[in-house]
């Protein structure tokens, strides 16, 4: 049977309502496992196909995946209710639906991936699926770790091959009191000429747009001027405490012109219009010293390069 694609942000909001839970009544059977195994399946409530179960024929393609008629369910519970569409009809999944999805409603979305549990290298599939599930997740520290014990992702971003030097690492500004000190959240060099690579994270939720400006232009957001800001300083104590701070370390580290790197933000998330997207790409093109990018086309990014081995594997 052809399969019709319910899209992402109807999947996402899904997810997030149901807490990730099966919504059969006192079911709960958690759906994503271990942090990366996801066991749930996302049931029409109302079925698209005549052959399926609960078919209405009156909705519209609109209505079908519209997430209102989308029931997130384990395996198990899948295969009882649609074996007897006459006793779990329509308006009894609605109400387990609804009901599973009270429980959620006030309470704050639990990340299931310990820090502990992104302290090792993971495979491709591991890395998009762990992604997927924490693109709501807020916490910088998260973020931080996930790139920290994965610095391959940061390679996609960039041309050139680079080496990682060091992560939270201090860049100097310290007054005698050891207090205020700049510490940049990546720093890393440049394979070819060694030239520094100043890497600063915020999270995907990090606004990108401000208000709306005149006519169709749109402000940036304070957290990405404020951001840029910080890393044009960070940039500026790295040149002037550059000798001081490679004095007698062998990581062979220079500081021809150092790039600066910024990864925040969603366009995706933010659900950008046409005018929004212009003002973020123009104001993004205007930078000089810093390079803006976002967490979803780092994703795609990674996902390209992902499909490109898999084609490969297949082709074996
Ligand atoms: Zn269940």
């Amino acid at each position: 049977m052809k399969r019709l694609l319910i899209n992402n942000k109807a999947k996402k909001d899904l997810f997030v309502k149901s807490g990730n839970r099966c919504a059969f009544p006192d079911c709960q059977q958690e759906l994503l496992v271990n942090g990366n195994t996801f066991l749930g399946e996302i049931v029409h409530i109302e079925s698209y196909s005549p052959a399926g179960p609960r078919y209405n024929p009156t909705n519209s393609v609109n209505e079908i995946f519209n997430i209102s008629n989308l029931i997130l369910l384990c395996p198990n519970h899948h295969r009882i209710i649609d074996a007897s569409p006459e006793i779990y009809t329509i308006e009894k999944l609605k109400r387990f639906k609804e009901g599973n999805e009270s429980i959620f409603e006030n309470k704050p979305r639990k990340f299931e991936l310990k820090k502990a549990e992104i302290n090792f290298e993971l495979n491709h599939q591991e890395l998009l699926d762990l992604w997927q599930e924490n693109e709501l997740n807020d916490d910088e520290e998260f973020w931080q770790k996930l790139f920290c014990s994965n610095p391959a992702i940061l390679s996609h971003i960039l041309i050139n091959p680079i080496i990682k030097v060091d992560d939270k690492s201090y860049l100097g500004g310290k007054s005698f009191d050891n207090k205020g000190g700049n510490i940049i959240d990546f720093l890393f060099k440049q394979k070819q000429n060694s030239d520094a690579i100043l890497i600063e994270i915020k999270t995907p939720k990090t606004r990108l747009l401000g208000q709306k400006y005149r006519g169709n232009s749109y402000s940036i957001s304070s957290d990405i001027s404020g951001s840029i800001v910080q890393l044009l300083n960070y940039k500026n104590e790295f040149q002037r405490n550059y000798y001081a701070l490679t004095d007698g370390s062998e990581n062979g580290l220079k500081s021809f012109h150092p790039k600066c790197l910024l990864i925040a933000g969603s366009r995706e998330m933010e659900e950008m219009d046409d005018n929004q997207n212009r003002s973020f790409g123009i104001f993004r093109n205007s930078l000089k010293d810093v390079e803006i990018i976002t967490y979803d086309e780092l994703y795609e990014k990674i996902k390209d390069v992902y499909d490109i081995f898999k084609k490969n594997d297949n082709n074996v």
